[in-house]
């Protein structure tokens, strides 16, 4: 009896094997919700406000992971597979992502930064961190939009809908940094890696990282020399560290300079206790903007 069992299990799974393949076409999952895979937490949270109840979106890199650093289970990849829409960054943040998309139908991936408006460092290496500014953190929006417009016209009506509210608040969000960084007695601050840089371009003062576009470890003796004599010539009070990597330097460089140990959010992933609290990027951003106008010394 039990032998006959394990007979029709074994011929049932490799039925579902032949079949799947053959099925896998319409998106549309059991509980009539699209599966669309982010790589990393910005592109989740973006995917979800766009997609609302149409879609079920999986954010790979789970809540306390560092997306520069990353690299997908077997597990992961097979989530991405199935989904209808891949949505991955690029420009070095995930290159796992980008190695896997190259694998997929073009008409299954969105390249969530594809036509934006990229800075470069002398070597040539891309700075990934546009969603820190909300206006290029807008145009991802859209293309995300504009994605599952693609994949589903049916839901184009909602789609466009929940991509103007939320393109609203992320109109909002600029509007509230530009008014509060508008007249702050400090025009720069030191960061743990590179992250700030098209924020601080935007409401206008200066990123000083001191680290690279992506966690690296601690800087070397002669950087942090060059670091304090930056920081005492631009009179920064603050040293922003991220939630997500820590930085023996950030603490001895704002000893050295007197400056402030500020914590700020890149965005880069949630901590475990943010997701519990229900914490999005927009919360997050309004939190990231407090920290700021305390580091540049901002009127009220
Ligand atoms: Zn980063």
């Amino acid at each position: 009896m039990r032998m006959i069992f394990i007979l029709v299990l074994v011929s049932l799974v490799a039925a579902a094997l032949f079949i799947l393949p053959l099925r896998a076409r319409p998106p549309i999952r059991d509980g009539g919700r699209i599966p669309v895979a982010a790589s990393f937490y910005v592109l989740g949270e973006f995917a979800r406000a766009v997609g609302g109840e149409r879609v079920e979106v999986t954010t790979l890199i789970p809540a306390g992971g560092e997306p520069h650093e990353w690299e997908p289970s077997p597990r992961a990849v097979a989530e991405v597979r199935r989904a209808a829409l891949f949505i991955y960054h690029g420009m070095g943040l995930d290159p796992w992502a980008e190695r896997l998309a190259a694998t997929l139908p073009r008409s299954k991936v969105l390249n969530a930064t594809d036509g934006l408006p990229l800075s470069r460092k002398a070597d040539g290496q891309l700075d990934p961190h546009v969603w820190l500014d909300p206006l290029l953190a807008q145009e991802m929006v859209q293309k995300i939009a504009a994605a599952l417009n693609q994949i589903d016209p049916l839901g184009r009506e909602q789609y466009e809908a929940n991509k103007e509210s939320y393109a609203r608040q992320l109109r909002n969000l600029d509007s509230a940094y530009r008014n509060s960084l508008r007249s702050c007695r400090i025009r720069a601050v030191l960061t743990t890696h590179a992250f700030l840089d098209y924020l601080a371009r935007r409401y206008g003062f200066q990123a000083i990282a001191i680290g690279g576009f992506s966690p690296e470890g601690e800087p070397s003796p002669a950087r942090m020399k060059e670091l304090v004599g930056l920081a005492r010539k631009m009179r920064v009070r603050a040293v922003l560290t991220e939630t997500l990597v820590s930085l023996r330097a950030a603490e001895v460089l704002a000893r050295e300079v007197g400056a402030k140990v500020l914590r700020f959010n890149p965005l880069e992933g949630l901590t475990l206790e943010e997701e519990a609290r229900g914490e999005s990027y927009l919360t997050i951003m309004k939190k990231n903007l407090a920290v700021l106008r305390e580091a540049l010394g901002c009127e009220p």
